[in-house]
């Protein structure tokens, strides 16, 4: 239609050509000829652009999934309104629904964004409707701002299928598997039908507290009572919680037979699950597929080389690092950023660029005195192999988490939990320690890693020490 317009020299697209054609090819996803479209835009239109072709471009690029186009058109209209505002937040919640088990640190950059807008959206005036809070729920539960989100959630006059699937997830992640069952089954008991993310985030939740037959059925619900197609994300969902509870051999069974081809994420949960349950020959094999896929990721040599460590297989550990210094592969360095008073503090591991780079250490000396008095001792066996022995023991307390740590009980309000994000995985002595930290210190203090949240309050930790 819209190329029979162009080829009709004497008929010109006009201003109301357009919102249809992007809001047809947005619920198409059709990516490459919407470009083209927004291209004939500013050729035959020039700016200023219309005000409803801004917002049906915002409406487009979220639902194609680019957030950055959509957020680059978002910020030059002028007086958005409720709609255009929620296909802005929309798109951030989008992106990070899909990130449940896959890496979700790249997606906190959004999460943060999304709370701004949200700040910025009620200095405007306009009333949020369900679509915007879904969208900060989403947002809440990814940086960790949890209780925001239930108070969200409590706020929601009239709730859908969406608004359930934004908490439950948001619980999961969290660690807090009943309460994520207990609403699932109310959203059953109210007649909402589940989708393929609510079954994730159940799963999740019964990886998180250990509810292994409860996930199985789950699973096995997807198909025969939802008519819903396992994805990737469930399989690997499944392996979690199977080499969480020691089945690792069935975890395998898993991979082995699913129908798509296991991705590096799969192997990887599967090496880690051989890794905590000392298994070294799913170890092994996980290992070899995960090299063939990302062979110059350091993580996998660096998790089975601590599984060789753990039984004493110093000759493999060798072997491994010799592998790795063959290939040239370095690790990424480790960072950890500590949000205090509203704004974000990034450590490096042994970091001394901080202006209260003094204070900081002196309150880590503070703080490893205590944890002697707690009778601690430092696990060294499990930390990277490629830190020489004399050093293990000091380079421990310098992992980056440990300097937000101490930072953040320097200077922030000692009423709320201390959120870090680090890009890593915590190791097994910090998270050790956290724990007690979170102890002597009375704190909550909340970690995301590289594949989940640690929730860390009175000596304990949410992931029940699997991660
Ligand atoms: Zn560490
Ligand atoms: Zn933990």
């Amino acid at each position: 239609m819209y190329s029979r317009i162009l080829t009709h020299a004497s008929v010109k697209p006009n201003n109301y050509t357009y919102p249809s054609l992007f809001k047809a090819f947005g619920s198409h996803q059709w990516l490459e000829e919407g470009k083209s479209l927004h291209v004939h835009v500013l050729k035959f239109l020039g700016s200023p652009i219309d005000k409803f072709i801004q917002a049906s471009l915002v409406n487009f690029y979220s639902r194609c999934g680019k957030v950055g186009l959509a957020r680059y058109i978002f910020n030059r209209i002028m007086e958005p309104d409720l709609a255009t505002w929620n296909s802005m937040l929309s798109a951030y919640a989008r992106n990070a629904t899909f990130s449940l088990v896959d890496n979700i640190h790249g997606n906190t950059g959004f999460s943060l964004e999304v709370l701004s807008l949200f700040s910025f959206m009620q200095k405007s005036l306009l009333e949020p409707n369900e679509v915007s809070l879904v969208a900060l729920i989403t947002a809440c539960a990814d940086i960790g701002a949890l209780s925001q989100a239930c108070q969200l959630f409590r706020q929601l006059a009239r709730r859908d299928a969406f608004c359930f699937n934004a908490m439950i997830r948001g619980l999961a992640i969290h660690g807090r598997g009943n309460e994520a069952l207990g609403l699932f089954r109310k959203m059953i008991r109210e007649g909402f039908a589940p989708d393929d993310t609510t079954i994730l985030s159940v799963m999740n939740a019964c990886s998180h507290v250990g509810l292994v037959e409860e996930g199985r059925k789950y699973f096995k619900s997807m198909k025969s009572v939802y008519r819903l197609e396992p994805k990737i994300e469930h399989y690997c969902c499944l392996v979690d919680l199977l080499g969480r509870a020691g089945l690792v051999e069935d975890a395998e069974e898993i991979v082995l037979s699913m129908p798509m081809k296991p991705n590096a994420i799969l192997w990887r949960s599967l090496l880690g699950a051989a890794r905590v349950h000392g298994n070294v020959d799913i170890g092994e094999i996980a290992l070899r597929k995960l090299l063939e896929l990302e062979p110059e990721t350091s993580g996998s040599y660096v998790l089975l080389s601590n599984m060789y460590a753990f039984l004493n297989r110093w000759e493999d550990v060798n072997r491994l690092r010799s592998l790795m210094k063959r290939f040239g592969i370095d690790k990424t360095p480790g960072s950890s950023i500590v949000e205090v008073n509203g704004s974000m503090h990034e450590f490096l591991i042994g970091d001394r660029s901080h202006p209260k780079v003094k204070d900081i250490y002196s309150k880590l000396e503070e703080m490893n005195k205590k944890l002697q008095e707690f009778g601690h001792l430092p696990r060294t066996r499990d930390v990277l192999f490629d830190i020489e022995d004399e050093e293990r023991e000091e380079a421990l307390s310098y992992h980056s988490e440990r300097l937000a740590i101490s930072f953040a009980l320097l200077e922030s309000d000692a009423c709320v939990p201390i959120r870090i994000i680090k890009n890593l995985r915590v190791c097994v002595d910090c998270h050790s320690c956290t724990k007690l930290f979170s102890k002597m210190y009375m704190r909550e203090i909340i970690v995301r890693d590289r594949t989940r949240f640690h929730h860390f309050k009175n000596g304990t930790c949410s992931c029940l020490d699997y991660w």
